[in-house]
């Protein structure tokens, strides 16, 4: 059954170039409501715990240095077919790749530094809202 959410988040490197306000525009110009929104920092540990599902990958140790490397903004959303439509607004996980007026095509560098997470499952969306809110965080 969907649950109609999804989870987000705004990686270190879109918010140290300023792009905070304009994804979140971007967001609720989708028609993505906010259910729940926090400006935070991730220890090595709570990253490598988030991510924990890419152990065995190549790039795991830096992708956890990298989602540890400075402040991120996490949200949980809702919308229709949230999980599907936000993959579609976010766009391709390289942003070279990335469709014309997709996020990760507008703010995002590289592969690694790309701007913006968003969860692949109704379950890892559940999984990763629980990460970071509790139920009286959601409005
Ligand atoms: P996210 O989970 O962050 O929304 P995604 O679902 O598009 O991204 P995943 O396959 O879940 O992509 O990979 C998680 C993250 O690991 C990617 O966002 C990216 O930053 C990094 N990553 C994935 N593949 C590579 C790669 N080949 N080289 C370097 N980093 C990678
Ligand atoms: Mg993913």
């Amino acid at each position: 059954m969907s649950t109609n959410r999804t989870f987000t988040m705004i990686k270190p490197d879109a918010v140290a170039n300023g792009h905070i306000g304009s994804i979140i525009n971007d967001i609720t110009h989708a028609g993505f409501k906010i259910i729940a929104l926090k400006y935070t920092k991730l220890s090595a540990e709570k990253a490598g715990e988030f991510y924990a599902i890419h152990k065995a990958r190549p790039f795991y140790h830096d992708l956890v240095s990298f989602m540890s490397s400075g402040p991120i903004v996490a949200a949980i959303l809702e919308k229709e077919n949230a999980i599907e439509e936000f993959r579609k607004l976010i766009g391709a996980t390289n942003p070279a790749e990335a469709a014309e007026g997709t996020i990760r095509q507008k703010y995002a560098k590289s592969i690694d530094a790309n701007a913006i997470h968003g969860s692949d499952s109704d379950e890892n969306a559940q999984i990763e809202g629980d990460f970071f809110f509790t139920a009286d965080e959601r409005f």
